[in-house]
């Protein structure tokens, strides 16, 4: 077959500076990372509390591992659910002070699955225009009219949902912390529109779990408002440190997903090693503040070097910190100096981010130094000066 299109799609996104390729890395994501033989000090891993090569986490998963095998062999409705997998939904309800929980295979299909599950046809769902890709593709899958509001527009979303009198069932979609700026919904100012205009509120927290709250629960808990998010989605494959994703909310929500989401229903269960693991890192976020603490109190300290030297910082409180450089091929030039020098951090582009915000998107991990943060300083300012970005 002729694939002359293919090459010629290929031409263009290369021309554009958004041709993509893989960096193999030979070693746990700790701050101090290999690519090719190369040592590099790693500034862009979602492991954000450093659980991911935890000795307790991998001493449950061995267990397991060893006494349940490799894989589930199966979907959770037919012969994939074990008593890890039970378990961790239960923990997570606990964790999430939720009545009911359900797992996912990935935080991306647990989008897909609740959106195109929960909303159909006749149904509205109002969705921020910086929402993950996820959710934007479960509006896309669900029969719904998906209405875009401006980024954290409340004054945008009052208006629309004023508009929306005529559907059947609303629903206001949101990241809890979004994942390319690091910055949080207004989580109080959306909940008091939904309650005004009768909507369903469903916040994916991604970036929110484990980091936010002062037991790691999120978004919602930084806002005190945990009873009042309808379905809470979050992904274990950032903080927690694992991979797979839950939703949290009411038993009869849950019982709703279990039929109805296609994503669950279809989709082979979550290693039971992993899962037990899991359980392991839940236990360990809430109880252990410190982790936490220590990380935002990283992200602070260089949010506010950045911003002293120059760049593009926005203020903010997650460990994402994003620098925004412009243009595509100089982010990707400043991503290279940076390897050069010895960091790690890719350039983020279209279509992740908008035309002419290309940025570093820089995330801290709690395994991180305070030396090691001089020492991103220190780079950041020589790279940023060199290419012009900083004076
Ligand atoms: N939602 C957000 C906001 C994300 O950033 C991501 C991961 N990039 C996902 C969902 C998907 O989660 P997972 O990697 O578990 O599929």
């Amino acid at each position: 077959m002729n694939t002359k299109w293919v090459e010629d799609e290929l031409k263009v996104i290369k021309e554009k500076g958004l041709y993509r390729q893989l960096k193999t890395i030979e070693t746990p994501p700790e701050p101090r990372i290999k690519i090719r033989g190369k040592e590099l000090l790693l500034l862009s891993s979602n492991n954000y509390l450093g659980l991911a090569s935890d000795d307790r986490l991998i001493q449950s998963a061995t267990e397991v591992l060893q006494s349940f095998g490799v894989g589930s062999g199966g979907a959770r409705l037919t012969t994939g659910n074990t008593i890890w997998h039970d378990q961790l939904e239960k923990r997570v309800a606990t964790f999430k002070k939720a009545e009911s929980a359900l797992l996912f295979s990935s935080g991306y299909l647990a989008n897909v699955g609740v959106l195109s599950s929960v909303a159909g046809e006749g149904d509205v769902i109002l969705s921020d225009e910086l929402n993950h890709a996820s959710i934007v593709d479960g509006c896309r899958l669900s029969k719904a009219k998906t209405i875009i509001y401006h980024h954290k527009s409340m004054n945008d979303l009052e208006e629309k949902l004023r508009m929306t009198s005529v559907f059947k069932k609303k629903f206001i979609v949101t990241d809890g912390v979004f994942s390319m700026d690091g910055d949080l919904a207004p989580l109080p100012e959306i909940v008091a529109l939904a309650r005004k205009y009768n909507a369903y509120v469903i916040m994916d927290d991604a970036h929110g779990t484990g980091v936010l709250g002062e037991h790691g629960r999120g978004t919602a808990e930084h806002f005190n408002l945990e009873h009042e998010i309808d379905l809470v989605i979050g992904t274990f494959s950032k903080a927690v440190g694992t991979e797979g994703a839950y939703v949290a909310g009411k038993e009869v929500w849950i019982q709703y997903l279990r039929n109805k989401a296609r994503s669950f229903i279809f989709q082979t269960a979550m290693a039971p090693s992993i899962a037990a693991a899991t359980i392991t890192s839940i236990d360990i976020i809430e109880q252990n503040q410190q982790l936490r603490q220590h990380l935002l109190r990283l992200g602070k300290m260089l949010r506010k070097q950045l911003k002293l030297l120059g760049f593009r910082v926005d203020d903010g409180i997650t460990p994402i910190i994003p620098v925004i450089i412009g243009e595509a091929k100089l982010a990707v030039e400043f991503a290279k100096e940076l390897e050069e020098q010895g960091i790690f951090a890719p350039a983020i582009r279209p279509p992740t981010v908008p035309i002419g915000q290309c940025r570093i998107r820089i995330s801290l991990m709690a395994s991180h130094t305070e030396e090691q943060i001089g020492e991103v300083i220190e780079v950041f300012q020589r790279v940023g000066q060199s290419l012009g970005v900083i004076q």
